[in-house]
């Protein structure tokens, strides 16, 4: 199959890279000059384990191109998949359409015979819909069908969970030459038996928008119940396992922390509390998480604020790990975001670390010392930080790092070492729902 990709980002870069490698042969658009000179001088513009082997290997294989110009790669296509930004418009929340349509019509313009147009962006219900329409009023003559793909890949773990997904959910084929195409891009799914859901288009843009709603409820409710724990003296990484051993609860996604955050959580579930209002039909429980998620960041600012007995000001405190989880340099709507300006105004001086977000963070955050390494960022702080669980925090010389800190203070947002083995160690040690 032919597959042209609009949008070489996180989700359109990982998915273009792993259908060549199914044996397709892939272009991958973007408007953004600069990326696509990176690719094609074979840098890699992202973080993200295995991408740049995957990349090199297809291109080499010639079944993996990178373009600015849309018009050959789409005028071949057997599939174009639409896989763009849809951040939250700014004012209400809703999710932003203007790139979804603007590449819709790019289509439109040039497609030629037969094309499924598929929207792999996490779209609003009703947008494959606007999109037919836009194709429709520009090319009446045209032959195409617009399906819903959503893409439910982790960053950090993007690669494996595109080739081996939990389901692929495809909404609309309804004609049979769509389906055909759909079936035969995911033909080594199907070979090693992954659910292959085919369904409407709007209720495959639904399951997207649901699925993270109650991912995104069920981080928000750990961290109550951690809340909770802290206030009656229980344990809630115990609490989390007690309960998600229960295979109606399962175990993943209970990891109490400072609020989710990331490129797709915080949008999301403003677009999907937004569509429920606008249909009439509110998610008082999506509305509820959103609150709550919010306040939390502040929460967790203050909670650090405790932790140096109440007084921030003119004291330097170390943060370890700025993007919103490890393994990507993904810091959009990040936690740190919101924690670190906080402590600033409160007077704190801030120096940070992190493996792969710093490039990114420092058009972000301001007035903020970028250390050059964990204990770089410690030396002579007056607390320490976790942010963000990086694997090789974990793996800290606890007496290294007593050693280098004015006060031996640690505030782990992410619950990474243990209470007993640090207060033995001597320090004055704050996690999340563990007393
Ligand atoms: P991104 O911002 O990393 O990438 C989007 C890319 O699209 C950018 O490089 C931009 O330059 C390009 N673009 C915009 N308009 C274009 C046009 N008309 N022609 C060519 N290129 C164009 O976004 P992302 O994180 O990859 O997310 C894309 C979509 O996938 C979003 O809807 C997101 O919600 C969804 N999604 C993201 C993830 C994730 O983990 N990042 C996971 C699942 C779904």
């Amino acid at each position: 199959m032919r597959v042209t990709m609009i949008g070489t980002g996180y989700v359109g870069l990982v998915s273009g890279a792993c259908f060549a490698d199914f044996g397709h042969t892939v272009t991958c658009v973007d408007k953004d000059e600069s990326k696509i000179a990176r690719l094609q001088k074979g840098e890699i513009p992202i973080f993200e384990p295995g991408l740049d082997e995957l990349v090199k290997d297809n291109v080499e294989q010639g079944r993996l191109f990178f373009t600015t110009d849309p018009k050959q790669a789409i005028r071949d296509a057997d599939a174009v998949f639409i896989a763009v930004g849809t951040p939250s418009r700014r004012g209400d929340g809703h999710a932003d359409l203007s790139y979804v349509y603007a590449a819709a019509e790019e289509i439109a313009g040039l497609m030629n015979g037969y094309t499924v147009v598929v929207t792999k962006s996490t779209v609003p219900v009703g947008t494959g819909d606007e999109v037919e329409a836009i194709i429709k009023k520009t090319r009446p003559d045209a032959e195409f069908a617009v399906v819903s793909n959503p893409e439910f890949l982790r960053e950090g773990a993007a690669i494996g969970d595109f080739k081996r997904p939990d389901r692929v959910v495809v909404g609309g084929a309804n004609d049979e030459r769509a389906k055909h195409i759909m079936t035969e891009l995911y033909r080594p799914l199907f070979l090693n038996e992954t659910p292959i859901i085919f369904t409407e288009r709007r209720t495959s843009e639904l399951i997207k928008y649901a699925g993270n709603g109650f991912l995104a409820m069920k981080i928000t409710f750990i961290n109550e119940i951690a809340d909770l724990c802290e206030e009656v003296g229980a344990n809630v990484q115990e609490v989390a396992k007690g309960i998600g051993l229960d295979n109606r609860i399962g175990r993943k996604f209970l990891n109490a922390g400072p609020g989710y955050g990331g490129s797709c959580f915080p949008k999301d579930t403003l677009a999907l509390m937004k569509t429920a209002r606008d249909y009439k039909a509110p998610i008082e429980l999506i509305e509820t998480t959103v609150r709550v998620n919010t306040a939390r960041k502040q929460k967790m600012a203050q909670k650090i604020i405790a932790a140096l007995d109440g007084n921030v000001a003119g004291k330097t405190i170390a943060v370890l790990g700025l993007t919103f989880k490890p393994n990507t340099d993904d810091m959009r709507d990040a936690p740190a975001l919101d924690i670190v300006p906080t402590l600033q105004a409160e007077g704190a001086k801030i120096r940070a670390f992190d493996p792969e977000g710093m490039t990114e963070a420092k058009h972000m955050l301001k007035d903020v010392q970028f250390a050059s390494g964990a204990y770089d960022c410690v030396q002579n702080a007056d607390a320490v930080v976790i942010i963000t669980e990086w694997d090789q925090f974990r793996a800290l010389d606890l007496d290294r790092m007593k050693d280098a800190l004015k006060t031996p203070i640690v505030v782990d947002l992410r619950n990474i070492y243990s209470p007993p083995e640090m207060k033995a160690k001597g320090f004055k040690y704050f996690s999340v729902g563990r007393v």
